[in-house]
This record gives C-alpha cells, structure tokens and sequence, in this order.
C-alpha cells in the first residue's frame, strides 16, 4: 500500500501515493478532505449522534410529547360519556370519525380504578346501561394523586384527548387534567 501509484490530480502524472507534490507538475498530492480518516470518523460520530437522540427510549419521547401537550392551549369540546357510549353504539365508523384525537371535557360517573394506577374508567352518569365505557389513561403522579382522593360512583370531569374507538373496548383517552 505504500508503494501505490495515483494519478495526479492536476496533470494526471502518475505518481507515489505518498508523495507530497507532483514531481511533473509541482502541485501538491493531498488526499481530498473527505477521504481523510479524522473526516471519516468524525461523520460517523455525528450521524450516531443523531441516531442516539432520534431513537431515544420512549420514556424521553413521551415525557416531550406529554410538555408540547401540556404547553399547548388546547381547545376542549364538551361532551357527556353517555353521549359518546350512544354514538358507538348507534355506529362505530361515525363515532371513530367524530371523536378521533379529539381534545375533550368529558363528564361521567367513576366505574373502575386500575389498581397499578395505569388508568380509570368512566361510564354514563345518567344511568343509562351500556357495555362501553372510557378508559382514560393516567399521564402523571398528580393525576394518580388526584385518583387517590376518588371513589367509585362519583361524577367526575376529565379533560384529554381520545386516542381510540373500539367497538370491543370502547373509548381510550389520556388525561391532561381533572376538574
Ligand atoms: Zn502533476
């Protein structure tokens, strides 16, 4: 390799890959920057770099989405559980298009609390029987905080976004916020 013999860059002359100028022409015989090892490494460990903060765990991911959520004024639209549990019933396709990553303040009556703090479930608070009800997810400590002080039965509003429509399970929203 170290004998190798490249063509000259200015006058095509071949010469020692080691030489420091053209022995015909005179100009200098450097490799081009990119060619060069410290360049080379230096991309690699810019593009690891870039990889590493893309990729993040979703740990980090979610805790910036949940901040960009949170600083956003986000406009919520009122709305009853036992109206939503109508709208899937009556048809599952309408109530996906309607509700979909809606923002919304819904008002319903506590019917299960998730042990591990994962969740609540809301149903209808007018009484009214149905097989559906909204799973709503628990973002932060201060949301299980305020579960904490919950009981079964109560009439309780919650403001966040509906993430999912099922004809099986019904609704999944995340909680911004209780009131
Ligand atoms: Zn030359």
């Amino acid at each position: 390799m170290s004998n190798k013999m490249i063509k000259c860059k200015n006058c095509g002359n071949e010469i020692n890959v080691k030489a420091a100028v053209c022995p015909n022409c005179g100009v200098a015989n450097k490799k081009p920057f990119y060619k060069k090892g410290w360049f080379i490494a230096v991309v690699c460990i810019v593009i690891i770099i870039a990889i590493t903060s893309m990729g993040g765990s979703d740990e980090n991911t979610n805790t910036v989405q949940n901040t960009i959520d949170n600083s956003v004024s986000n406009e919520y639209t009122d709305f009853s559980v036992s109206q939503l549990v109508s709208d899937l019933e009556n048809n599952a396709l309408k109530a996906e298009n309607t509700y979909k990553d809606k923002y919304v303040r819904l008002t319903g009556k506590l019917s299960n609390i998730d042990a591990g703090g994962k969740y609540i479930s809301i149903s209808p608070n007018d009484g009214s029987f149905t097989l559906y009800n909204i799973q709503c997810y628990l973002k932060t400590e201060e949301h299980k905080n305020t579960v904490m002080n919950m009981s079964i039965g109560d009439t309780i509003i919650v403001k966040g976004k509906i993430t999912d429509i099922g004809e099986i399970f019904g609704y999944q929203m995340n909680v911004d916020s209780f009131e």
